[in-house]
């Protein structure tokens, strides 16, 4: 029999218990295809909600500034084991309480302020802390932007090194929000350190496709790698750094300090920038990294792709166009350029149809961010519910059915049986953390 979920708020605060419940229920029945988005498991869940949550824990393990932390050390180190051993890495700090943060600490432990950084701009798919100017990247840094080519889609880079040789960047971020492309780290490697600039890959949105082997691992050619943890990786709302302990640069640029890239990067989150970390989020970072290192999600992480790969096809022979022509990740690039219809009336129509997604600038985009002529879409959540090939032929006939009604009289109609029907098709599936 299935357990009653929120005994204790249901009584003492129902109207944030129906909220939930309301939350869950649109889940359950709708297609999450936000790329950024998945399903963490109950497990993850639980350690989430735990009593961990009161307790404070300022400064890392067995060097802490409260008393009654042995348990938490523990708890800590064994976040600390289990990631470096998912991706080889020299030293980690799983103290980051988000993306951004951990990309503020990025610039804490190798820039000044007033220093370039090369960085992908919002609207061409880099992350608001990659040097955009309402960001405090942008406002304490100084972006030198380069992006992918706006007719192909894909990353140049010869152009990207012209631009580092022109610029001379003292830092170089490889990572974005929205390129459905394989990035290779050992083409901007060479660039780096062609320059002599500290090379940091953010692989938040693919974080989970390098941990499942289906992504090339950028730990080998980086100096620092940032994440969060809750998006295909399927985690707890978090964050992490993955460091070398060494800098190359020590030299040119820390020659009067004594701590190296791992301590600069540790100091930099605390006491630079938190105070206590998060330790119930940390229990839940060391579950799902746990999970993240079994066989299951390598084959999780093939599907992932298998399935927007597949979306893909399907959609491209309805004769929606694809940016980049296709995919090597979990994210595709609906491209509606050539319609008279924008990215959000898209984006809007699939919403109002049970197909949660974004708009999103694309290539060559001439439309403002606000309106956007693309629409973009991940695989990781529906994949976690566990669809696939054969699934996504229905989810892309669905695609297909909303944008041939946008601005037809049938719109309503069509957006309105289509959620009917997706209602109905995600009941034999079970959402990992929602279905007992
Ligand atoms: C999501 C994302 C972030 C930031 O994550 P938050 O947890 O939302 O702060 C940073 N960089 C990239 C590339 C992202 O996709």
């Amino acid at each position: 029999m299935a357990t009653e979920r929120y005994p204790h708020l249901k009584v003492t605060d129902p109207t944030v218990y129906n909220l939930i419940l309301q939350q869950e229920a649109l889940e359950r029945s709708t297609l999450k295809m936000i790329a950024s988005e998945n399903f963490a498991s109950f497990s993850v869940l639980e350690a989430t909600g735990s009593p961990l949550t009161n307790k404070y824990a300022e400064g890392y393990p067995a060097a802490r500034y409260y008393e009654g932390n042995a348990v938490i050390d523990e708890i800590e180190d064994l976040a600390i084991t289990r990631l470096k051993a998912l991706f080889g890495a020299e030293h980690v700090n799983v103290q980051c309480l988000s993306g951004s943060p951990a990309n503020q600490a990025v610039y804490r432990a190798v820039m000044k302020p007033g220093d370039k950084v090369m960085g992908i701009p919002v609207s061409e798919g880099g992350h608001l802390t990659h040097g955009w100017k309402v960001n405090f990247s942008g406002k304490d840094y100084l972006q030198v932007p380069y992006g992918p080519n706006p007719e192909t889609g894909i990353l140049d880079y010869d152009q990207i090194r012209e631009i580092a040789l022109k610029e001379r960047p003292r830092m170089i971020w490889c990572g974005t929000t929205a390129y459905p492309r394989t990035i290779h780290y050992d083409k901007f490697a060479e660039i780096a350190t062609e320059i002599e600039a500290y090379l940091v890959a953010d692989i938040a949105h693919i974080s989970g496709l390098i941990a499942g082997g289906v992504h090339p691992n950028p730990v080998p050619y980086c100096d620092l790698v940032s994440s969060t943890t809750h998006k295909m990786l399927r985690g707890p709302r978090s964050g992490f750094i993955l460091s070398r302990v060494e800098d190359r640069y020590q030299q040119k640029y820390y020659a009067d300090s004594k701590l190296n890239l791992a301590k600069r990067i540790d100091r930099a989150i605390f006491p630079g920038l938190q105070g206590g970390p998060h330790m119930n989020v940390i229990a839940a970072m060391a579950v799902a990294f746990k999970e993240a290192s079994e066989d299951s999600f390598k084959v999780y992480a093939q599907q992932v792709v298998k399935n927007a790969q597949t979306l893909g096809a399907y959609l491209q022979e309805a004769g929606i166009h694809l940016a980049c022509g296709g995919t090597d990740t979990h994210l595709l690039l609906l491209d509606f350029r050539a319609e008279e219809f924008t990215g959000k009336d898209v984006s809007q129509a699939l919403a109002r149809a049970g197909i949660i997604c974004n708009f999103n600038m694309v290539p060559g985009d001439q439309r403002k961010p606000m309106v956007t002529s693309g629409v973009r879409m991940g695989t990781p959540g529906i994949t976690s519910m566990g669809m696939k090939e054969d699934d996504m032929k229905k989810v892309a006939e669905w695609i297909t059915r909303v944008v041939r009604s946008i601005h037809t009289e049938t719109a309503e109609s069509v957006e309105k049986a289509v959620a009917a029907e997706i209602a109905d098709y995600t009941k034999s599936f079970k959402v990992p953390g929602l279905s007992d």
